[in-house]
């Protein structure tokens, strides 16, 4: 049996141990990371708690073995040493119930010390920066705003050079004006994050002020257009059309 078909046998709720696994894959396995965030994702979602996922499920502790070697400060973190695995729920977790971001992974080493370990940063083989963090946080809260703009325009052809392949929706104002901008106006800002089921860094719960916000003032000052990948990667603010674009909406918009 594989894991495939026992995803299946999941969906119908014969699923409820991960014992069934025989053959697990291996990280190193997954040519995208996307993948790989869905597969350990999975795990996650399913596992308990527990003191020793050695002794309770050495499977899985080899899989998450071989995971956290990933770790980009794996020397720092020293995972050369693990020699067992604890998951714990999360000190601020105060839920009955735990979900996947309850979790939280730490190793044990052979040194007698013990260290918590993000599988998000062995997944993506990535240390993000708080900017870059903060980033992709601004972009997941306005995501249903860009999904909406699509899905309301999916007639239309690229703006510039009328095709009907890899469109996207681009930001005439630039995305990071817009950002700044609000920040001007909003200087209290989240530094800390999480992640959604896929490994997506977003606001925390109880940014939820911050983030509504955010969205109301993407949604009465971001103007959106059309474009193909292509012709997206190929304007940046010195691009005269776009120059010349931003120029005429802004005064617009002034
Ligand atoms: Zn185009």
């Amino acid at each position: 049996m594989d894991f495939i078909k026992i995803k299946k046998l999941k969906k119908i709720d014969f699923y409820p141990k991960f014992c069934l696994i025989i053959h697990m894959k291996h990280p190193d396995d997954f040519e995208d990371t996307k993948d790989l965030s869905i597969y350990v994702y999975d795990i996650i979602k399913n596992i308990s708690l527990t003191h020793s996922l050695r002794k309770t499920n050495p499977e899985l502790y080899n899989f998450f073995f071989c995971l956290f070697q990933r770790h980009p400060e794996k020397e720092k973190k020293e995972v050369s040493l693990i020699t067992d695995i604890s998951i714990r729920k999360f000190p601020g977790a105060k839920k009955i119930v735990i979900e996947h971001r309850d979790k939280q992974f730490v190793i044990i080493k052979s040194n007698g010390s013990e260290d918590s370990i993000s599988w998000i940063k062995c997944v993506h083989k990535t240390v993000f920066t708080k900017n870059k963090h903060l980033n992709m946080a601004f972009r997941y809260a306005i995501k249903d705003q860009i999904r909406a703009f699509k899905n309301d325009n999916k007639n239309k052809p690229c703006e510039l050079c009328k095709t009907y392949n890899n469109l996207t929706a681009d930001h005439v104002i630039q995305f990071y004006k817009l950002k700044n901008d609000f920040l001007l106006e909003n200087p209290i800002c989240p530094d800390e994050f999480t992640e959604d089921k896929f490994g997506s860094v977003i606001f925390r719960r109880e940014d939820v002020k911050f983030v509504k916000a955010w969205q109301e003032y993407h949604r009465k000052n971001a103007v959106l257009r059309i474009l193909c990948s292509p012709c997206n990667d190929n304007l940046d603010e010195y691009h005269p059309e776009k120059k010349k674009l931003r120029k005429i909406l802004q005064i617009k918009l002034n």
